[in-house]
């Protein structure tokens, strides 16, 4: 069983006063300058002994490593970007390709990577590129069937002894989880369109939400086994976004996931400036999440948009079974449309539209 978290009394609470706007935060340590070359060499060490964060190198500096997951010889393997401050803390950390057919959080920590190597930093970041290598290769949401295939972001905490997927999930726990912030970036997928959202579950970490320059915020549905909202029922502070998806890499997508991690790290006070992003006028806030399942396989073609508002009964699509006999279908739950399946082929269980209120 899992302990349920009253977010809905929280936000109640949250949205009778106004939250604090970023831009105005008082920066209250002097400006750092920018270093002319970086800190130290990066070094690339395949060090299988890592299996947790305090395990990782105790030297300033920035350090390539990749743990091998599994008999400590073969691929796959979990590659970490670890750029350590003077100060191990604040300590950010950043996790993308959870699902290894989203590619915008991806190229956002690359970027990032890229952005602070001259920086001096405060604190530390630590970032997991690509979470799930054995499906990033593969190009699937999933674990290959090989191995497990497992949904990655359906098994944290993980566990030490098990298969492929649930020690690779005990891995990155153990790693994460002395994080001051999680940031879990996601996307659509290969099947699936979505409108672009910063999450967060509980009103306090809103303000870290609001980092990301996206109009649309997202109270994320309490989902057992993701790795954001298990790390917010123990109490530590994490979000997550959604960009686009249709296993693309969407360089608009990129460049927010870059804005926002760097604008974190400016919140955190761990860097001076922030980087310089449109102000967003006037957010839309999204609280109730609305999964439209479909208990037959088929094909869905679709007639909605993500951002599109819809009514109930509103044709959102055609649907054409197994004998090739076409109907409408329609909404069940009223809303902005927040995902629509835009692979056509769809298996009984999957979802075709998201609508958020
Ligand atoms: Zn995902």
């Amino acid at each position: 069983m899992h302990a349920t978290i009253p977010f809905d009394r929280e936000y109640q609470n949250a949205t009778g006063r106004p939250i604090p706007h970023l831009p105005n935060h008082p920066i209250t340590h002097p400006p750092i300058p920018p270093h002319p070359r970086p800190l130290a060499p990066a070094t690339l060490s395949p060090m299988s002994s890592i299996t947790t964060f305090s395990d990782l190198p105790s030297e300033q500096g920035r350090h390539e490593l990749s743990i091998p997951i599994g008999d400590g010889r073969s691929r796959p393997s979990l590659p970490v970007r670890f750029h350590r401050g003077a100060a191990l803390h604040p300590l950010l950390a950043v996790t993308a390709m959870v699902h290894g057919d989203e590619y915008e959080g991806f190229g956002g920590v690359l970027q990032l990577w890229k952005r602070i190597e001259r920086r001096r930093i405060s604190g530390s970041v630590l970032m997991l590129p690509v979470c799930n290598s054995a499906a990033a290769r593969a190009a699937t949401r999933r674990t290959p069937d090989a191995l497990d295939g497992l949904d990655l972001a359906r098994v944290f905490p993980g566990s030490a002894r098990g298969s492929f997927t649930r020690r690779l999930a005990r891995r990155i726990w153990d790693l994460v989880a002395p994080a001051d912030v999680l940031v879990d970036l996601h996307s659509g997928g290969a099947g699936y369109e979505y409108l672009p959202m910063t999450g967060f579950y509980r009103a306090r970490d809103r303000e870290i939400a609001e980092c990301f320059p996206i109009r649309t915020l997202w109270k994320i549905p309490s989902n057992p086994g993701v790795l954001s909202y298990e790390l917010v029922r123990r109490g530590r502070r994490a979000m997550g976004t959604e960009f686009a998806g249709e296993a693309r890499s969407d360089p608009r997508g990129v460049a927010a996931c870059t804005k926002g991690l760097l604008r974190i790290m400016h919140h955190l006070k761990m860097i001076a400036a922030p980087p310089r992003a449109t102000a967003i006028q006037r957010r839309r806030l999204l609280t109730k999440t609305s999964y439209q399942l479909t208990d037959r396989s088929g094909w869905f073609v679709r007639s909605v948009a993500p951002g599109q508002r819809i009514v109930r009964r509103q044709p959102i699509g055609e649907w054409i079974d197994e004998d090739l006999n076409r109907s409408t279908l329609t909404c069940r739950d009223a809303g902005t449309v927040t995902a629509v399946r835009t692979l056509p082929r769809v298996d009984a269980g999957d979802y075709l539209v998201v609508t958020g209120r």
